[in-house]
């Protein structure tokens, strides 16, 4: 042992007194939530508790137990248990918290009671970030990601999963009466064991069939016709996969060009991103404080109301089209293949004749104003063109505003690679920090404050990456969280 570098004796008494700060380097990122949390004003933020009661036993303060959320957070330790462990054996926690342990318990509490002071502390964050001019070239990604909730595919239903599920227990439970009908006119053969067993089965099946009847009574009252047994509010949601699907919550979340910082986020329990354009581009425009804004996002976003609501706001937004019509593949002329004549309201077709305006309709509260020519059982490219009659040209009363805006998109081809690069790995890096359970609690709301406190340590990581620790906290000194 004499050529390696030799440790002390653990029974050997330390000739000068060491301090919990002598473990704790001045870079150590620790530093910087102790003075981040010192630094907020928890009674205007919301937090319960942040006033000391005149009566009963002493709490915690709600700085402490912010300050252990954060810590843990920052390091993959979301579970209460774990945290309560780590505050009793972890050095850098003995020094956040001057070596207070609270149970798990108090401390999973403490993330419940305090959803709004939770949300708050981290859109402090992100003022703060304003604050330090990190948001000046006002453009943001926006996207979407699902995240598994605490409840199991098998907890879930649908009416298309309900069906299958009676059938399959329907079809069991026939199949066991055969069993036991055949075994009772043969009780010589078959052992009394067995018969006995086949009753047992037969006894879960037809409990499990009363259950999901419950279930489908449940599912009635259901506005969206889905029932989460576990969490209530987690809903079955496709993922980008093929085939593949989830039980969770849809996370959107705005993020900065620039430092790739989260501005804004929401959760959600819908399965789709089309109505979230305008909410998470006001959401980023009021945190980032910046009227001429710039959102990108990808084409499940493309809603012609939302990017309407967008642009009458002063937003520019950069949403590519998404194609549902299917006559390209099948060899026929698309949309694109009509031009638009603004100052007729017409539409000129590929075989130069004019289509011209007819009826309109509401569909899904729009105004649909629809197009075509009465020559067209006549025309040379008929076959190329329509099956039907004539080709009908539909065009919603606002679609202008969505042809500036993908005239401006085709003319800043480069926006959809910033995008990717932009909020992409950010739903990544937290889903990788989450683990492979994501969330921990139920419900939307308790999982909104789950989300809050990843994405305020995710910004506090950000940050501290940016600036350096040092850097990081002479910001929160300068501006003051
Ligand atoms: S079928 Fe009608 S719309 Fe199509 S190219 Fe011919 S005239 Fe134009």
């Amino acid at each position: 042992m004499k050529r390696f570098i030799q440790s002390e004796n653990r029974s050997q008494v330390t000739l000068l007194p060491e301090c919990l700060d002598d473990y704790i380097s001045e870079d150590n990122p620790v530093r910087v939530i102790d003075l981040f949390v010192d630094e907020l004003n928890l009674i205007e933020l919301g937090f319960d508790s942040a006033e000391p009661a005149s009566t009963g036993r002493p709490g915690y303060h709600p700085s402490l137990l912010l300050k252990i959320y954060i810590y843990g957070y920052l390091n993959r330790i979301q579970s209460s248990r774990r945290l309560e462990r780590e505050t009793q054996r972890n050095v850098e926690l003995m020094w956040l918290t001057g070596r207070l342990a609270p149970d798990f318990k108090t401390i999973a509490d403490f993330r419940h009671d305090n959803g709004t002071g939770i949300r708050n502390v981290c859109k402090r964050f992100v003022f703060m970030c304003k604050q330090l001019n990190m948001f000046t070239q006002a453009i943001v990604a926006i996207d979407g990601s699902k995240f598994k909730a605490v409840n199991s595919w098998d907890n879930n239903f649908t009416a298309r999963k309900l069906e299958e599920r009676m059938k399959e227990t329907d079809e069991s439970i026939e199949r066991y009466l055969t069993a036991l009908e055949t075994a009772d006119k043969t009780p010589d053969i078959e052992p009394e064991a067995r018969t006995h067993h086949l009753r047992e089965k037969l006894t879960k099946l037809k409990d499990q069939m009363q259950g999901l009847k419950e279930v489908e009574q449940r599912l009635r009252q259901q506005p969206d016709e889905q029932v989460s047994l576990v969490d209530p509010d987690a809903r079955s949601m496709a993922t980008s996969g093929r085939g593949t699907g989830m039980v969770g919550y849809n996370v959107q979340a705005s993020v900065d060009t620039n430092h790739h910082l989260i501005v804004a986020h929401e959760v959600t329990n819908l399965g789709y991103d089309r109505t979230q354009l305008a909410n998470m581009a006001f959401q980023s425009r009021d945190a980032m404080g910046s009227d001429a804004l710039e959102v990108i996002a990808d084409r499940g976003y493309y809603k012609g109301p939302e990017i309407m609501k967008c642009e009458e706001a002063g937003i520019k937004a950069f949403v590519p089209k998404t194609m549902t019509s299917n006559n390209r593949a099948l060899g026929r002329y698309d949309k694109r293949d009509f031009t638009y004549i603004k100052q007729d309201n017409e539409y000129q077709c590929p075989a130069g004749k004019r289509l011209k305006f007819r009826h309109s309709s509401i569909e899904h509260e729009m105004k649909i104003n629809v197009y075509y020519n009465s020559t067209c059982p006549s025309c040379e490219l008929k076959k190329q063109c329509t099956p039907g009659k004539e080709r009908r040209v539909r065009r919603w009363e606002h679609e202008d505003v969505l042809d500036a805006a993908q005239a401006r998109l085709d003319s800043s081809p480069g926006k959809m690679i910033q995008r990717r690069s932009t909020v992409e790995h950010v739903f990544g890096t937290l889903k990788f920090w989450m683990g492979s359970t994501h969330f921990l609690t139920k419900t939307l709301k308790h999982v909104s404050t789950e989300m809050s406190l990843q994405v305020l340590a995710y910004n506090l990581r950000r940050m501290m990456n940016i600036l350096g620790i040092e850097g990081t906290m002479k910001a929160i000194r300068s501006v003051g969280a």
